[in-house]
């Protein structure tokens, strides 16, 4: 009986793995299969340009969400419609990173408006209001908060990978060093997020043998000298740096000395404060920057960031669109062209609105 069994599943088993040998399972729609691999191939991380503050908001490949932190608390509103605005309607993976109103201030907001997932946090408390605010969301929402420590996993899949880095300490002197610092891996391109992780942090980090190197830094602190010491730069290697700062802040970030230790490793440093939000897109090879980012660049290089700009189809009305577009289609209805021509051939027209 149990041999008949057995036989039966085995049979069953190859009969499946025939069918998705067969047919696929990737679940997206056969008919726009040429193009529609693209549309869920791609990780893009978008650093929102909130002042002085952080908030950056991550599209996984797989199709999955994460905000890591939401920018002041007037930046809450700013936030949730560029967030609607790419048609997303649930983020997986919320990341309070420190208890600093710039970090969590528009995260209330945020959590109102959204479907979410899971929610992390330091273990580190604070008396401010917006910290009261912040927490009674959670609760009025029923989440529940995920202590975030080093070694702790978020995705954890072959091409994609999304870990905590640090806290690694109990107790800090500093409510910066409590910061959540994420890595992300997805196949060869990867990027390191901070917070306002500074000097013991790093140092931890690097004690602890993790590997650190990665393609882009959001640098440490909005730039400030006591974070991006040295050897941890050394041992981060970015080819891209970005910074997430004000202009005229009060605190005179980014400070000279962490720039002068950026420009001594010929690191591309990007900064919201004169670029506005900066977009990166990874295809898990190689990573592009938005148009906009490089519009102080010279023309030399005008066609080569032409050629990078990606246009946003809907699958629906065959309507191809700019990623800044106000009429994005919804995320399930996208996909990815990396030019018009591309765009055109697979039947798509242009939107009047977003292209000339
Ligand atoms: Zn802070
Ligand atoms: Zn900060």
């Amino acid at each position: 009986m149990m041999k008949f069994i057995k036989a039966t599943k085995m049979k069953l088993l190859v009969l499946i793995l025939l069918i998705v040998f067969l047919f696929g399972c990737t679940g997206v729609d056969v008919s726009n299969q040429n193009v529609s691999n693209n549309s869920y191939s791609l990780l893009k991380v978008h650093f929102l340009d909130v002042g002085q503050a952080d908030s950056i908001l991550i599209q996984f490949p797989n199709g999955e969400t994460a905000l890591i932190d939401g920018g002041n608390r007037e930046d809450g509103r700013f936030v949730v419609e560029y967030i609607e605005k790419m048609g997303i309607s649930r983020i997986n993976y919320i990341i309070a990173t420190h208890p600093h109103e710039d970090h969590i201030g528009g995260l209330p907001e945020v959590i109102k408006s959204f479907d979410i997932g899971k929610v992390y946090m330091p273990n580190k408390t604070s008396n401010t209001r917006i910290f009261k605010n912040l927490l009674e969301e959670i609760k009025n929402k029923g989440l529940k908060i995920i202590q975030a420590k080093g070694g702790l996993s978020i995705i954890d899949t072959e091409d994609l990978k999304f870990t905590i880095i640090a806290p690694n300490s109990e107790k800090y002197d500093e409510t910066n060093e409590y910061s959540i610092v994420n890595k992300l891996i997805y196949k060869n391109t990867s990027f390191i997020f901070t917070g306002d992780a500074e000097k013991d942090s790093e140092e931890e980090m690097i004690k602890l043998g993790y590997n650190l190197k990665a393609d882009v830094l959001k640098v440490g602190h909005h730039g400030g000298r006591t974070s991006t010491n040295y050897e941890f730069l050394k041992r981060v290697n970015p080819k891209f740096a970005v910074i997430s700062v004000g202009k005229d802040n009060d605190y005179g970030h980014p400070h000279k000395e962490v720039l002068k230790r950026l420009d001594k490793m010929g690191i591309k440093v990007f900064r919201t404060d004169e670029l506005g939000t900066i977009i990166a897109t990874s295809d898990g090879y190689k990573i592009n920057f938005n148009k906009e980012i490089v519009k102080n660049n010279d023309d030399a290089t005008k066609n080569e960031r032409d050629k990078k700009i990606i246009y946003i189809g809907n699958k629906k009305t065959k309507v191809y669109h700019t990623t800044t577009c106000k009429s994005l289609p919804k995320q399930e209805n996208r996909v990815i062209f990396n030019s018009k021509e591309e765009a055109e051939k697979a039947g798509y027209r242009p939107h009047k609105n977003c292209i000339e």
